[in-house]
């Protein structure tokens, strides 16, 4: 049978476009361009370059499978390490000549049985496939402080740090503590004449040494490619990953227990004084939020040159932070770890799918999509890392691969002539939404905190079961879920 060349386009130059591209290229079967709105690859790593970013995924088991690397420099790797990386195997793939830099895409409109594009500059393409590999956490969360605009010194959202500021012998704030405001704290503990940690709901934290790899190490990691297959498949990184999973599916389990009881733990012996102890002790449970990961926070915030603020936040002064009770924290610089909207996806482009479907209106403040990759009524519209996939204190590259493998075989139907158009049912969409809501609910995710990971009723949006049922879901396609046409 001859095989269908089909145009596709990639929307995303991160970790998932590239996969995508990479991946695309190497079949070359189609046309593949890809859309990234920025000047550079890399995503959330090309993004956040504040001081003390690191990824708290073992930096082997944060690695393509199809490109080793034995240089990591330490068991976690810093970001700026990471973002060479990508760089790295984007030319030794030979795909950046596929990527259209400043394309910012703002319009997929299906048409005629293609999608329509359009980019901010006005560029036009018209596609077979679209692959929406634009990540979860980049429109940023500014918050909404009385005053922020009046403060004298410099302050900024942490994911567009502002590298021309003076840090070294500054009175630095940083109101927010996910796992981005307390790496910063630990970076700059020390470095900064003071740093104030403005802290609104405390975090349970997880112990996680951070070792370097010795030359030694790396050499056997070159001279023996298995000794790296260990840390990303053998334990204890995937028991810990499929501890974890059963943990936040199953909150009454013992998985759930042993976590519960390793940051309690951490908390009680880490902190000396019982006042600070308390101001750090959260009242939800473990893992309701993202749990974080950090070597040193609990010793960093002990130090006599930062201090942990709780009350509330007033307002925001020229001078600095004036709290609930009164007290004004006097700062010269603000760091806003406020986080990110996690509900935008592709979003603000506008996408409209068969017979004018508004992808604004289908999601509203529930976005959903099958295996966080299809919708229906959106045909040859693929996601990579989309809502409702796994999301947690685990490789998102992992996930993105099994999603790959997925949509390759969804592919395999346009390209053998089966169909011009593949989008999942709208009846499994509404099945899987049915089990996955019910489900959510129950998981620890649910069990009662302010997170990223609700969705604007409150539900839970990440993949609620474990990470053996995303592995299983994931490795086969089963066409009489989806719609062909
Ligand atoms: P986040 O987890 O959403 O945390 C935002 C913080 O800002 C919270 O402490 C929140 O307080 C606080 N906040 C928000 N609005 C506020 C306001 N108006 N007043 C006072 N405090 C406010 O954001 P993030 O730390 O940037 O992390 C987001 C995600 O990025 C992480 O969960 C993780 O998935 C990813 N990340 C990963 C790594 C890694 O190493 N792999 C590193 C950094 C980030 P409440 O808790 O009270 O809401």
């Amino acid at each position: 049978m001859k095989e269908r060349k089909l145009r596709i386009a990639v929307i995303g130059a991160g970790m998932a476009g590239i996969l995508a591209a990479i991946r695309l290229k190497e079949a070359g079967k189609h046309e593949v361009v890809v859309y990234e709105k920025a000047a550079r690859i890399g995503g959330t790593w090309r993004e956040n370059s504040y001081p003390g970013l690191n990824c708290d995924v073992p930096a082997h088991a944060y690695t393509y499978s199809f490109a080793p690397h034995a240089e990591w420099s330490s068991f976690l790797a810093p970001g700026p390490e990471i973002q060479q990386y990508f760089e790295g195997v984007v030319d030794r793939h030979g795909v950046r000549p596929l990527i259209r830099f400043n394309s910012e895409i703002t319009r997929c409109e299906w048409t005629d049985g293609r999608w329509q594009l359009e980019t901010a500059d006005g560029q036009r393409d018209t596609v077979d496939v679209l692959i929406a590999a634009t990540g979860v956490l980049h429109h940023i969360n500014l918050p909404q402080i009385p005053g922020l605009d009046s403060f004298a010194g410099h302050a900024f959202h942490t994911a567009r740090w502002d590298h021309s500021v003076q840090l070294d012998g500054q009175r630095v704030g940083i109101i927010g503590n996910g796992s981005t405001g307390v790496q910063i704290v630990s970076a700059l503990a020390g470095r900064a004449a003071r740093v104030s940690h403005i802290q609104r709901t405390p975090q349970w934290i997880m112990p996680m040494p951070n070792e370097p790899y010795t030359e030694a190490q790396k050499a056997a990691f070159r001279a023996d490619p298995k000794l790296i297959d260990e840390i990303r498949y053998g334990e204890p990184y995937m028991g810990l990953v499929r501890r974890f999973t059963d943990a936040v599916a199953d909150p009454t389990s013992p998985a759930m227990a042993e976590i519960e009881a390793y940051v309690l733990g951490n908390l009680e012996q880490s902190i000396a004084d019982p006042a600070l102890k308390e101001k750090l002790r959260p009242d939800y449970r473990a893992a309701c939020k993202r749990l974080i990961y950090s070597p040193d926070y609990y010793q960093k915030v002990q130090r006599d040159d930062v201090e942990v603020v709780v009350g509330g936040i007033e307002r925001i002064e020229p001078a600095g932070v004036r709290m609930r009770d009164g007290s004004l924290v006097e700062l010269d610089v603000l760091a806003l770890a406020t986080g990110f909207k996690a509900d935008r996806f592709i979003r603000p482009a506008v996408v409209s799918g068969r017979d004018g479907a508004d992808l604004d209106a289908f999601w509203g403040g529930t976005p959903s999509a099958y295996l966080g990759i299809s919708m229906p009524d959106f045909p040859n519209l693929f996601m990579l890392n989309g809502p409702t996939g796994p999301v947690g204190n685990f490789s998102l590259i992992d996930i993105a691969e099994r999603q790959w493998g997925y949509v390759d075989q969804l592919l395999a139907q346009l390209e053998q002539g089966a169909c011009r158009e593949i989008s999942v049912s709208r009846a499994t969409m509404a099945d899987y939404d049915q089990r996955r809501i019910a489900a959510a609910k129950t998981t620890v995710f649910g069990s009662g905190c302010r997170s990223w990971y609700l969705d604007a009723t409150g539900v839970p949006t990440s993949w609620p079961w474990n990470y053996d049922a995303f592995a299983e879901a994931t490795a086969t396609a089963r066409l009489d879920e989806y719609e062909l046409r």
